[in-house]
C-alpha cells in the first residue's frame, strides 16, 4: 500500500517514501509512505489558504453532514481500522478498536457542535445599543500530532477544525502513517471541498518548521514532545500566531493507607502499563504511604508479571510492543539508569517473541526517590517508579513536585483527602480511584505547567482555539 499525500482534493505522485514497519513484526512492511518536502507542503498551505474562506462561510448542516459521515464510518470500520492501528502502532487489537471507536466518537461530537454554534447578545452600557459577540473561524490550521494515538489525536484535531469552519493540513508522525491516511481518506468522501483538509506526510524537522512559520497558517495545534513543543511554541510566538500545545507527562497516582489495595493495583496496572505505557497520561510515578507500601507493590508486581506481552494483534495479549527500536533502548536505559541510582527494578528486560519485534517486560522500580531521573524525567514506556511516602501531606508535595501537570491520581476511601486532592494537585486532570489515563471525549482534555500550554483540547472548550471572538456594537 502506498500512503500519499493528499493536498487541494488531490493524492499526490511521490518520489520519496518510508517503509511504515510492524513494531510486533519487522518483517511485515504495511506499505510506504510519502515523505513531502517543501514544496508539497507549500502546495498544501496554498490549497488551505484558497479553501478557507469557502469553509468559513459553509452552514451548520453542512459541517454537520461531513462530521457525521465521519464518525459513521469509523465506527462502522472500528475492528478493521483498529486492527490497521495495532499493526501500525503496537497496542493490542482491543486497545486499537478501542481507539477507532474514540475517534468516531469525537467526530460524532463535534457534528453536533456545528449545530450547537452560538453567540451572545448583551445590553449596552449605552442606551440603545446593541452588543453582539459572535465567533468566527481562524482560517488555516496547521496540526502537528504523535505516534502513541495515531487516529484519536488527529481526530480530536481535525474535528473541531472543521465544526468551527477552518481549514487543515495534518502532519502526522513519521511511524505512523497509516492511520492518518485512512482518517483523510474518510474525509476525501466526505462532502468536503477540495483544499480544506490536506494531508503531508514527512520529517517534521524538514517540514515543520515551514508549516509553522507560513504567514497563511494562522494557528498551530501540536501534540507531542517537550523539546519539540518548545521550538515550535517559540517560532509561533515570533511569527504571532496562536499556539496549542499537548505535552509530556509524569503523572503522579498516589495511594494511601486508607485505599481499596484491590482498586489501587488495578488503577496502577492500567494506568502504568496498558497501551504499552505509551501515554501522556500514563501513571509513571506511584507515590505510596508507608502502611500499604509493602503490600501494594507485591500484589502490583505479580499483576505485572502476569501480564502476557507479545504481538498485538494476538487474541490474549495485554501489553503490545514497543513503538519502536530507538523508544525500546531508551526504555531500557531509564530502566539501567534508575538501578544504577539505586532502584529495585522488578521486569523490564528486552523479550523474543516468535515474531521479531521491539518486546520489552513492563518495568516495575521501587525504593526511588524523587530526584532520581526516573523520577524527573518522561520515559514514555511501560515503566513505573514507586516512591515511598510517610503520610498524605507528603504524598501531595511529591506528587506536584515535578515540572509537569497533566494528569494525577489518588486512590483513597477519604473524602477528605479525595478532595482535597482534586483541588490542590498540579495537575490539569484529576483521578479519583481510576486511573491516571483513560478520559472522556466531551470534556476538556489537558495539563498545566509543562505539560501544555494555551486552550485546552476536545469538549466545548476546543471553541477557544479554534475560533476567534468578534465583538460587534450597532446603534439600530
Ligand atoms: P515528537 O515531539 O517527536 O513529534 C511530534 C510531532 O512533531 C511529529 O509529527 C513530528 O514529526 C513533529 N515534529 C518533529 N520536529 C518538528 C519540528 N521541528 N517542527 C514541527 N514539527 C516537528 O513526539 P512523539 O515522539 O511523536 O510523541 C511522543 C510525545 O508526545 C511524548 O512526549 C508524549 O508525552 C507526548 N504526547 C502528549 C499528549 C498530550 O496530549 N499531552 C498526547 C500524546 C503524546
Amino acid at each position: 500500500m502506498d500512503y500519499r499525500n493528499f493536498v487541494g482534493g488531490q493524492w499526490l505522485e511521490t518520489t520519496d517514501s518510508t517503509p511504515n514497519v510492524n513494531p510486533s513484526d519487522i518483517s511485515d512492511i504495511l506499505g510506504y509512505a510519502a515523505k513531502a518536502g517543501v514544496d508539497q507542503l507549500d502546495q498544501a498551505i496554498d490549497a488551505a489558504h484558497q479553501a478557507a474562506p469557502g469553509w468559513a462561510a459553509s452552514t451548520p448542516q453542512q459541517r454537520f453532514d461531513v462530521l457525521d459521515f465521519v464518525g459513521t464510518e469509523l465506527l462502522a470500520r472500528k475492528a478493521e481500522l483498529g486492527r490497521l492501528l495495532s499493526r501500525e502502532e503496537g497496542k493490542t487489537l482491543p486497545e486499537g478498536i478501542g481507539e477507532v471507536a474514540r475517534a468516531g466518537q469525537i467526530f460524532k461530537f463535534f457534528a453536533g457542535e456545528a449545530l450547537r454554534l452560538a453567540g451572545d447578545r448583551l445590553a449596552s452600557v449605552r442606551p440603545g445599543i446593541e452588543v453582539d459577540v459572535t465567533r468566527f473561524p481562524i482560517g488555516v490550521v496547521g496540526l502537528i500530532t504523535p505516534w502513541n494515538f495515531p487516529i484519536a489525536i488527529p481526530a480530536w484535531k481535525i474535528a473541531p477544525a472543521l465544526c468551527y469552519g477552518n481549514a487543515v493540513i495534518l502532519k502526522p508522525a513519521e511511524l505512523v502513517p497509516g492511520c492518518a491516511h485512512a482518517l483523510i481518506e474518510i474525509l476525501s468522501r466526505s462532502g468536503l471541498p477540495e483544499g480544506v483538509v490536506n494531508l503531508v506526510m514527512g520529517r517534521g524537522s524538514q517540514i515543520g518548521p515551514r508549516l509553522v512559520e507560513s504567514a497563511k497558517v494562522k494557528a498551530i495545534s501540536f501534540t507531542g514532545s517537550v523539546p519539540t513543543g518548545r521550538g515550535i511554541a517559540a517560532a509561533c510566538g515570533q511569527h504571532l500566531k496562536k499556539v496549542q500545545l499537548e505535552m509530556g507527562g509524569k503523572n503522579p497516582m498516589v495511594v494511601l493507607d486508607d485505599a481499596d489495595l484491590a482498586i489501587a493495583v488495578e488503577a496502577s496496572l492500567n494506568g502504568a502499563f496498558f497501551s504499552t505505557g505509551q501515554r501522556c497520561t500514563a501513571s509513571s510515578r506511584l507515590v505510596v504511604t508507608e502502611g500499604i507500601h509493602d503490600r501494594f507493590v507485591e500484589a502490583l508486581a505479580e499483576r505485572m508479571q502476569a501480564l502476557k506481552v507479545g504481538n498485538a494483534l494476538e487474541d490474549g495479549v495485554q501489553m503490545g510492543p514497543v513503538v519502536d527500536e530507538r523508544q525500546l533502548q531508551q526504555n531500557l536505559s531509564y530502566v539501567d539508569i534508575a538501578a544504577k541510582q539505586g532502584g529495585k527494578v522488578q521486569g523490564g528486560e528486552r523479550l523474543n517473541r516468535d515474531t521479531e519485534g521491539f518486546y520489552m517486560a513492563p518495568a516495575l522500580v521501587s525504593e526511588t526517590d524523587n530526584a532520581m531521573r526516573i523520577n524527573t524525567e518522561e520515559v514514555f514506556g511501560p515503566v513505573a517508579s514507586v516512591i515511598r511516602v510517610k503520610d498524605y501531606e507528603e504524598a501531595l508535595a511529591v506528587a506536584n513536585d515535578t515540572e509537569f501537570g497533566l494528569s494525577a491520581g489518588i486512590c483513597t476511601t477519604s473524602l477528605k483527602h479525595a478532595s482535597h486532592f482534586k483541588a490542590n494537585a498540579e495537575a490539569g486532570m484529576v483521578m479519583v480511584n481510576l486511573p491516571t489515563a483513560g478520559v472522556d471525549y466531551h470534556v476538556p482534555f489537558g495539563g498545566t505547567k509543562g505539560s501544555s500550554f494555551g486552550s485546552r483540547e476536545q469538549g466545548r472548550y476546543a471553541a477557544e482555539f479554534y475560533t476567534s471572538v468578534k465583538t460587534a456594537y450597532t446603534l439600530p
